[in-house]
């Protein structure tokens, strides 16, 4: 089988394979997962580990935000509407997207992690949403949404991505997975990050303390998509060398590198009347962060190696990985956070 043929959208169940699939794509297999009976165990892991990140907007009361909203200067607020939208612009697009490689994927255990992922993009949809509907009446959300289309910077950066996912909806075959997957690390690990930055600024002076907390969740379930997408391009790698040419590698580089570019320049259009964000400093971050995914891949650094120049950003970073219940902002358990049904929209 070769990288141009078209990956087989496999039936639900075939007995006659073994349960254990015989390759994430392209396998043999069952259909059923024993969990216990996988071809790669650390998948059990992952897959806790992402369980057990598991929250959901309304457990977090906005009402503080609320309040603060009005003392948020008007550049403030219109940065941070944008930002919201354009955020949950591209999980709308990565929640349909994790469910549809669910069919071309061979392997139960990648299958389950996948939907797993998905339900934490829908997750993370419906949290900038309900942000949103804390802060602003209906009309402006939509104007927001609308915006969120229309942007012409916003649109360049997505097209990247879009054209890998619809490749891929067009021609479902292992390359075009490949340059699926590699693009979804881009929206994952690189293209939140301009938007988390403002987020953490203004916590960083006591502001919008709420809508912080829940970037935080955010960014904990991203950063850990990100390098499980990372862990699924080095097994199709190995498992299916005819992908691993140097045309492909060097569309690893090119591709995380234009996300880099595509960030810094939607950074400098959208940060740059926020106080407390170093333009420069912010561009040798996403550089740091672009090593750091080359790196998950088994790649070299794309750029100098340095430490991360903007720590306070990193509220979760990969090295505290499963340090995940900690509040960073409110230094207590997220579980004090937690309220009745009631809160949240209920409210307004
Ligand atoms: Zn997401
Ligand atoms: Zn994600």
């Amino acid at each position: 089988m070769t990288s141009n043929h078209s990956l087989t959208k496999m039936k639900l169940f075939n007995p006659e394979f073994p349960n254990k699939s015989t390759g994430i794509i392209n396998g043999e297999t069952s259909g059923l997962l024993n969990w216990n009976d996988i071809a790669y165990p650390q998948m059990y892991t992952l897959y806790q580990t992402l369980l057990s990140n598991f929250w959901k907007a309304q457990e977090i009361n906005m009402q503080d935000d609320i309040k603060q909203w009005d003392q948020l200067s008007p550049t403030e607020k219109d940065v941070f509407l944008r930002i919201n939208t354009q955020l949950a612009s591209l999980d709308s697009l990565q929640t349909p997207t994790m469910n549809q490689v669910m069919d071309y994927v061979t392997d139960s255990s990648f299958k389950a992690i996948f939907a797993v992922i998905s339900q934490q993009e829908a997750v993370h949809n419906e949290s900038y949403s309900y942000i949103l509907s804390s802060l602003v009446p209906l009309h402006e959300q939509k104007e927001r949404f609308n915006q969120a289309k229309d942007d012409p910077i916003v649109r360049k950066r997505n097209q990247l991505i879009l054209n890998a996912y619809e490749g891929f909806r067009e021609q479902p075959t292992p390359e075009n997975l490949f340059k699926l997957a590699i693009n979804s690390i881009n929206l994952e690990g690189i293209y939140f990050y301009a938007g988390f930055a403002f987020f953490y600024n203004l916590a960083r002076q006591q502001k919008m303390l709420k809508t912080s907390t829940m970037i935080s969740y955010i960014q904990r379930d991203e950063m850990q998509h990100a390098y499980f997408i990372a862990q699924f391009v080095r097994i199709l790698l190995s498992e299916n060398p005819e992908l691993n040419t140097d045309e492909n590698k060097e569309y690893v580089y090119h591709a995380i590198g234009q996300a880099v570019e595509l960030e810094k320049e939607w950074a400098h259009y959208i940060l740059k009347d926020i106080d407390g964000i170093d333009l420069k400093e912010f561009e040798e971050y996403v550089e740091y962060l672009a090593n750091k995914r080359l790196r998950q891949l088994g790649f070299q650094n794309l750029y100098k190696e340095r430490d991360n120049p903007m720590p306070w950003i990193h509220v979760f970073s990969d090295e505290m990985m499963n340090d995940t219940k900690s509040d960073f902002f409110e230094q207590k358990s997220r579980t004090y956070t937690k309220v009745s049904q009631s809160n949240g929209f209920d409210e307004l």
